[in-house]
Order: C-alpha cells, then sequence, then structure tokens
C-alpha cells in the first residue's frame, strides 16, 4: 500500500522533496483510522506534519479507499515509547531559511553610549516583535554594528520563540532576486515564480534587511519592497531596516516609504568613543582565547587610531596576533604593534591637533592635498576650502584666530577673520554649501 501511496504521491512533488522527505519513511500499522507511519527524524516529522499533512492523507485515502489520521514517529521514539511534541523542536517551520549568523549575538555585542539607544531599541523588539517599534530603522555609518545588531535580534527571536518565522536579508540580495524572478518569468511566461516570491516573504513574522539604502534606484524592487512592507505592519509582524544613512538622506527613495519609515523607531549608531573603543577590544581579545597577554598600550594604541570604524578595530587586533605568530610566538609589545599596523594605519597620518584633523578631512573632501590648503596659493579650488576649514575651526572648534593662522601655514589673524566672515554670510545664501559644511562637522564627530 505505501508504495502504491508513493507512486501516486510522486507525481505531486518535486524529485527532490519526494527523495528529502519521503522516501525513506515507512508505514507500521493502519489502527482504527489511524495510520502510524516511521520517518527518519523530527525535522521530517515536524515538516510532514506541518506541510504536507493535507496531501498524504488525500493520496493515501485514494489507495485505502477510507480517510486515515496520520501520526509520525521517530526510531527513537518508539524505542523508548515516548512522543517529541514537534512544536518545541528548535527547528525553523518549513525547514525556513533565517540567513541568521549565530555569531552576533546581544551577549557580544558591547555597548557604550554611542550605541546604548541602538542596543536597547534592538533588545526590546526583539524580546516583543511586532509590539514596541515598528519598523525599527537602525542607521550610522559602516562598521558601526547595524550588522551585528540585526542578527542579534533574529537570534534572540529565532531562540525564544521557535515558531517565528525570521528572515534576514542583504538588501541588495532583495532586489536582485526580485529582477532575477521577473526575468525569468517574463522569458518563460511563468508567474509562477513571482508569486512564490511574494508569498515567502509575505508570510514571514519577523523581516530583517540590511542597508536598506541598496533599494534605491530599483524601482520595480521598491514597489515590491513597498507591497512587502504594507502587508507584514498590516499584519503587525515586525520589520527591521538598516541603513548608512537617515530615510531623510536617501535620495530618490519614494516618499511614501520614507514615511513607512518614520511610523516606527529611527535610531542611529554613533562611531565609538575611547572608552567603548577600549572595551571592544577587550571583548575580542577575551574571545580570541590565545592566551597571549596583550599589553594595556598597545590595546590604546589601537583604539588611539581606529576612530569611526570597527571592523578595522578588529582587523588590527588580527593582525597584531598574526605579527606575533609569524615572530615565533614573541610577546605582544608596543614596538611590535607599531611595526605590526604600519600599512594598516597609514592611509592615515595620524593627526597632531584637532585643526590639524579639519585640514585632513577638508582637503580630504575637496580632493586636494592639506599642504595646499596651507598654503598661499589663490585659485578658488583651493581658496574656498582652506576658508571653509578656517571656518570649521573657528565656529566648531572655537580656536582661535591667531592659533588657527599658524596652523593653516602661519597666515595673519585678520586672513583667518576675513574667511570666517565670509563663509558665515556665504552659508546664509547657499543652502548647497551649508549642508557642504555641516557633512564634514558630522564626520568630526
Ligand atoms: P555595520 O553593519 O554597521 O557596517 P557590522 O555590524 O558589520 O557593522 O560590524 C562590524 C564588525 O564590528 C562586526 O564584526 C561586529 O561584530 C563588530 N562590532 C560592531 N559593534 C560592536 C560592538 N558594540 N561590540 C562588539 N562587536 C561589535
Ligand atoms: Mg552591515
Amino acid at each position: 500500500m505505501w508504495n502504491s501511496f508513493f507512486e501516486r504521491i510522486k507525481g505531486q512533488l518535486s524529485d527532490i522533496t519526494y527523495e528529502t522527505w519521503f522516501s525513506e519513511t515507512k508505514l507500521l500499522s493502519l489502527d482504527d483510522g489511524v495510520a502510524k507511519v516511521l520517518v527518519p527524524s523530527h525535522v521530517h516529522k515536524k515538516n510532514l506534519k506541518e506541510n504536507y499533512i493535507d496531501l498524504i492523507e488525500e493520496k493515501f485515502a485514494e489507495v485505502a479507499g477510507t480517510i486515515f489520521k496520520f501520526e509520525f514517529f521517530t526510531e527513537e521514539e518508539l524505542a523508548n515509547e515516548i512522543v517529541v511534541n514537534t512544536d518545541e523542536i528548535g527547528i525553523p517551520l518549513n525547514n525556513f531559511e533565517t540567513n541568521l549568523d549565530s555569531k552576533y549575538t546581544f551577549d557580544n555585542f558591547v555597548i557604550g553610549n554611542s550605541n546604548k539607544f541602538a542596543a536597547t531599541s534592538a533588545l526590546a523588539v526583539a524580546e516583543q516583535p511586532g509590539k514596541m517599534y515598528n519598523p525599527l530603522f537602525i542607521y550610522g555609518s559602516s562598521g558601526l554594528g547595524k550588522t551585528h545588531l540585526m542578527h542579534a535580534i533574529g537570534n534572540y527571536i529565532t531562540q525564544n520563540n521557535k515558531k517565528m518565522k525570521v528572515l534576514y536579508i542583504p538588501c541588495d540580495k532583495f532586489v536582485s532576486d526580485f529582477v532575477e524572478i521577473c526575468r525569468k518569468s517574463a522569458n518563460e511566461n511563468n508567474m509562477e515564480a513571482i508569486k512564490q516570491f511574494k508569498n515567502k516573504y509575505r508570510e514571514i513574522d519577523v523581516l530583517i534587511i540590511d542597508d536598506i539604502h541598496n533599494l534605491v534606484g530599483a524601482t520595480s524592487a521598491q514597489q515590491e519592497f513597498f507591497n512587502t512592507f504594507n502587508e507584514l505592519y498590516n499584519n503587525k509582524k515586525q520589520i527591521v531596516i538598516s541603513s548608512d544613512r537617515s530615510p531623510e538622506d536617501i535620495k530618490k527613495l519614494e516618499e511614501r516609504l520614507r514615511t513607512r519609515f518614520n511610523w516606527g523607531l529611527q535610531i542611529d549608531i554613533l562611531p565609538p568613543e575611547f572608552e567603548l573603543r577600549m572595551n571592544i577590544i577587550n571583548k575580542k581579545i577575551e574571545m580570541q582565547e590565545m592566551g597571549t597577554k596583550f599589553p594595556e598600550e598597545v590595546k590604546e594604541y589601537i583604539a588611539s587610531n581606529c576612530v569611526g570604524d570597527i571592523r578595522k578595530l578588529e582587523g588590527a587586533i588580527t593582525r597584531v596576533y598574526a605579527y606575533a605568530t609569524i615572530m615565533n610566538g614573541s610577546d605582544i609589545t608596543l614596538d611590535l604593534a607599531v611595526e605590526a599596523l604600519k600599512d594598516f594605519f597609514v592611509q592615515r597620518i595620524i593627526a597632531k591637533n584637532k585643526i590639524d584633523q579639519v585640514i585632513q578631512l577638508v582637503s580630504e573632501n575637496y580632493n586636494i592635498s592639506a599642504e595646499d590648503l596651507k598654503s598661499k596659493k589663490k585659485t578658488n579650488n583651493i581658496a574656498i576650502p582652506r576658508q571653509i576649514a578656517m571656518y570649521i575651526c573657528r565656529i566648531y572648534l572655537e580656536e582661535n584666530l591667531t592659533k588657527i593662522g599658524i596652523e593653516f601655514g602661519g597666515k595673519n589673524h585678520t586672513t583667518v577673520m576675513h574667511a570666517v566672515d565670509k563663509i558665515k554670510k556665504e552659508i546664509l545664501k547657499d543652502e548647497a554649501l551649508n549642508n557642504e559644511i555641516q557633512k564634514i562637522i558630522n564626520r568630526i564627530h
């Protein structure tokens, strides 16, 4: 009977589905309208029960002539005469692919002032998905822990609520999947793939979509994301979004999406302060379990030189360890670290003071050299950035005019004063310039 059942059900399924879920099952007994079936694992049990039961009952009834209820058992359950409730097993429904990376958790996310709000809102969402803040929108520049927090939310939810379907997806993957499927189905004149894609997204409980700024330009995908968003939101499903800038700053993002993002909570992560950088270094060293001593001054050296990016901080630690290993397991010292990180830190000449930092940032911004900025050259492409830099030093750093003059290649304090006044007037008329300067100031932040 089971073999003719197989013959019938094969026609309804893809080969892979049949092979994976059915080919190793055995019919144990038929009693009192109940069919008992032996399955290889709990995963099989859960999946057959939750996703194939209607089909199984229908096809088996065709063979048996009457409807049976189905019960599934593993070898182990039969041997021990116990039955495991699959609801409690940590297998996502449908063998649902969550894309979550288990190495990112709340436990190993180090908290400081700059990321405290982001971390606590993330945890609040993880504890009560769909209830607290929806959508949760986390933004900040690269390497500050957005992706880490998003996986942490997902991992927390799947651990505490096994029934929830969580999906983590980088936005560009969402876009490319969608575009690919549209292209395919246009060629093959087949709407089924698009339908499946839509359904896949509509049936999740928690959608975590990373780097949403990549949605820009993908018009059809924006439309599809908008639909998905609405559907999930209306069904009180949690949506978590990250971006490298705030919704207002994502140009070409459709207004209606921007409005949606404003419905929930927007939180920014700022670059880590020195203390947080030190704490993260300590945590990473703790996790390495190398046993090699990592002196305080080396930590401080790394923390002072990796300012705006935690990924870079991790890279520096790895390099120092690697270098010590290459040097036959020698002790880690400041000299060794400086040597190991020589090329790693080179791009950023370490600024000797704040004015110097501004000079570097502004010259980078306008693609001219710091030397030019400090020179006497009067062409507009150099003179204007120089005035802007002086303005920032005066207004933002509140440095005195004489000191600014000295750092800018020995200029008179009246020159600095004129520059500051000029920019002050310009920004009243020129909004673009004002924004440009704000951006530079944000980077100094
Ligand atoms: P983003 O997505 O913002 O670019 P990531 O989440 O990828 O940044 O973080 C970069 C690296 O820094 C990751 O390896 C991450 O684990 C680590 N990291 C970031 N913030 C923290 C933190 N607060 N505590 C521990 N590790 C962190
Ligand atoms: Mg990221």
